[in-house]
């Protein structure tokens, strides 16, 4: 069969939104030029006196051949009084860098055909798609293209497919679907580990689809203590991680993250937990009603997005713990947000998603240091990593 390309609708309706960008990718970030675009850019003619100051070739490969230099307001050099690209506008897109050419559209190749995404750390992204209503219309059209190479194993496709059956099931809350994928998960280790066939996975999701219909999950997930040691050593450990290396960390939408935080430390300036629950369950959580179900929308998205459970190319856990992870850490965001707004708007909800995705989809340093906290405080079972989205007993 010819390969396809998928493209949701949150690709099709995308279009950078420059100027208006309330955080620009052009600005605080670390931009690499390829040896094709620097040649033409240094070449052009209205260009090359810029270009000598704004560029500093690095040779690292071709595709990282030279590196941006920032103004003093870590804005791209090349941006104009309207915060419009000037390679762009004065040599055409062909002269763009692949990345300045591309970001934030991304896609992965999977069952042969192309599955076209964009990154959630781009503001117009994330809009689309957090809150646009057909987001999630798939389109599917021949590439024209042979097939392409690249199967997936049996186990990932069905724990993929599976997955997104557990996470729209009506019966349960996302936390509740969490614990679901996890106990999928569980199955799904052990195909990966070759201990049992991957006609096992069809089975286990009508185990836990039944489960979930008769309210035995719903009981399951109550059940589950509220670890509260594990989710400060967890948010302590990883918004420590964003303070180091988020790019705009000194910009107005991470401080605004950061400073609500700090008006929930303990006096000793730790991480107090039960208050950004306590948070979260008498402001953020109602708040989030009048937004939909925003969460299962999230994990729709990563799910789709990252191929999960392929996210980490290891063993299924590894990627569901850090899908859980990721939904700790940004419900903690939202409620530390609401509580200092006494409340979630739609902008608000947009913020934490969008600052953290800065940080998580685009910094390599956030997977090593995630894997390694995990290791260390030992979230090995489904029971203690889906613990961390407990907010009290
Ligand atoms: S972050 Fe997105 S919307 Fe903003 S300037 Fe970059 S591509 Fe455009």
């Amino acid at each position: 069969m010819a390969s396809g390309i998928v493209t949701p609708k949150y690709v099709s309706d995308f279009s950078c939104i420059g100027p208006d960008c309330e955080d620009s990718c052009c600005i605080g970030w670390n931009i690499y030029i390829d040896k094709q675009s620097y040649k033409k850019t240094v070449a052009h003619r209205d260009l090359k006196t810029l270009a000598k100051t704004a560029m500093k070739k690095i040779k690292r490969s071709d595709d990282k051949w030279a590196i941006i230099r920032a103004d003093s307001d870590g804005a791209c050099p090349f941006l104009d009084v309207n915060r419009l690209c000037k390679i762009h506008s004065l040599a055409g897109e062909d002269t763009l860098s692949d990345t300045c050419k591309t970001y934030p559209r991304t896609s992965l190749v999977k069952e042969g055909d192309k599955y076209q995404s964009l990154y959630l750390s781009c503001p117009e992204a994330a809009r689309l798609i957090l809150f646009s209503p057909d987001a999630f219309m798939f389109e599917r059209k021949e590439s024209g293209l042979k097939n392409l190479l690249s199967t997936s194993p049996l186990w990932a496709s069905k724990t993929y497919d599976n997955s997104i059956d557990l996470l729209l099931n009506e019966h349960l809350s996302w936390q509740q679907a969490l614990l679901a994928i996890g106990l999928l998960i569980n199955t799904a280790d052990k195909v990966w580990g070759n201990e049992v066939d991957a006609d096992q996975l069809d089975i286990r999701l009508e185990q836990l689809m039944l489960l979930a219909e008769k309210g035995v999950l719903q009981e399951q997930y109550k059940t589950l203590a509220y670890a509260d040691k594990h989710q400060v050593q967890a948010f302590a450990t990883i918004h420590g991680m964003f303070i180091d290396v988020h790019p705009r960390r000194d910009g107005e939408r991470f401080k605004t993250v950061n400073d609500a935080i700090s008006t929930l430390l303990n006096d000793d300036k730790t991480v107090d937990i039960d208050k950004i629950n306590h948070a979260w369950n008498t402001i953020a959580s109602p708040a989030l009603e009048e937004h939909g179900d925003i969460f299962k929308r999230y994990i729709l998205y990563y799910i789709y997005h990252e191929y999960f459970p392929l996210t980490l190319g290891d063993a299924p856990q590894s990627a569901f713990r850090l899908l859980v992870l990721d939904c700790f850490m940004l419900r903690c965001y939202l409620a530390v947000i609401a509580h200092k707004n006494n409340g979630l708007s739609e902008s608000d909800i947009h913020l934490c998603f969008q600052v953290y995705h800065v940080v998580r989809q685009h910094k390599p340093t956030f997977i090593k240091g995630a894997t390694a906290m995990m290791e260390k405080f030992n979230f090995s079972s489904v029971a203690g990593i889906i613990s961390l989205l407990k907010t009290g007993v």
